[in-house]
């Protein structure tokens, strides 16, 4: 693997015959460059119309700098877990995020990267299932997954879709696949839990916290068997794992089932209340 790295980065470094005809003609060195790259050069061609010395030499420059441009902007890819991508198979589509894994800047790549592998929580499966449906912020409260997951029902009336499933839906559905780790949106402390799967919630933990001086809770249902660790009365921390994405109780297939309570009992839009609260730093 070592060796392919060098290799792989030389390979990329326009040879100074390449720079010296991309400059002269007009024409890329190399094709196959993103399209902040692509801008850059045919500046470059501009310039060149009057092939003063002066204005080559400036331009050879140039040209050296996007090729190291070029350089570190491929870096990153080479330095992605070489399991991430198979972490992530089931969201392989042209618009997932995880596309832009190779072309993204240092800081996105860091954060992403964060969100697609297993690192972190090593006895958990990874999301098979990625959405722009929010972007998460490491901050003092998050979405319960680290990054957008699809929301497949939303907060509000609807036809029951199970018998004894209620009609007017009190959370949000959202489906990373299963057995995705779930984190808790905020500090607080465990008020409620169940272990077993008895029915209606399933395996579940309802999180009590204060934000902005109010009572707030959080609800994270249909979990799987066995992938809940929290006691009530148990202080948890923002971002730490509640269990894991399952299909206990009264559900249709793998998902969390997740609600907010206002004042500890009033359910309100989960999806309204963290979009107005989770917030670059
Ligand atoms: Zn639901």
């Amino acid at each position: 693997m070592d060796e392919n790295i060098p290799a792989s980065v030389a390979s990329s470094l326009p040879t100074r015959r390449e720079l010296r005809a991309a400059v002269t003609h007009g024409r890329r060195a190399r094709p196959r460059r993103a399209p902040a790259t692509r801008s850059r050069r045919s500046h470059m061609a501009k310039r060149t119309k009057q092939p003063h010395a002066r204005q080559r030499a400036f331009a050879a420059v140039a040209m050296s700098f996007v090729a190291l441009l070029t350089i570190s902007v491929s870096l990153p890819a080479l330095a992605v877990n070489p399991d991430a991508p198979r972490m992530v198979t089931a969201s392989d589509s042209p618009s997932d995020p995880a596309q832009t894994l190779t072309v993204g800047t240092g800081a996105s790549v860091a954060v992403q990267r964060d969100g697609y592998t297993i690192e972190k929580v090593p006895t958990r499966a990874a999301y098979t299932q990625t959405a722009a449906t929010y972007v998460n912020y490491l901050g003092a409260i998050q979405w319960p997954f680290l990054t957008g997951v699809p929301i497949t029902t939303d907060f509000g009336p609807r036809s029951a879709p199970c018998g004894g499933c209620s009609t007017f839906h009190k959370g949000i559905d959202m489906n990373p696949g299963v057995d995705s780790p779930i984190q808790a949106i905020a500090d607080g402390v465990v008020r409620e839990v169940s272990e077993t799967d008895d029915g209606g919630l399933g395996v579940y933990v309802v999180i009590d916290h204060m934000v902005d001086g109010e009572l707030v809770s959080s609800v994270y249902a249909h979990m799987s068997e066995g992938s809940l660790t929290l006691e009530v009365g148990q202080p948890v921390k923002v971002g730490q794992v509640v269990g894991n994405v399952g299909n206990t109780g009264q559900s249709t297939g793998p998902h969390l089932h997740f609600e907010v309570l206002l004042d500890g009992t009033t359910p309100t839009d989960p999806f309204v209340w963290l979009t107005e609260r989770v917030r670059p730093e």
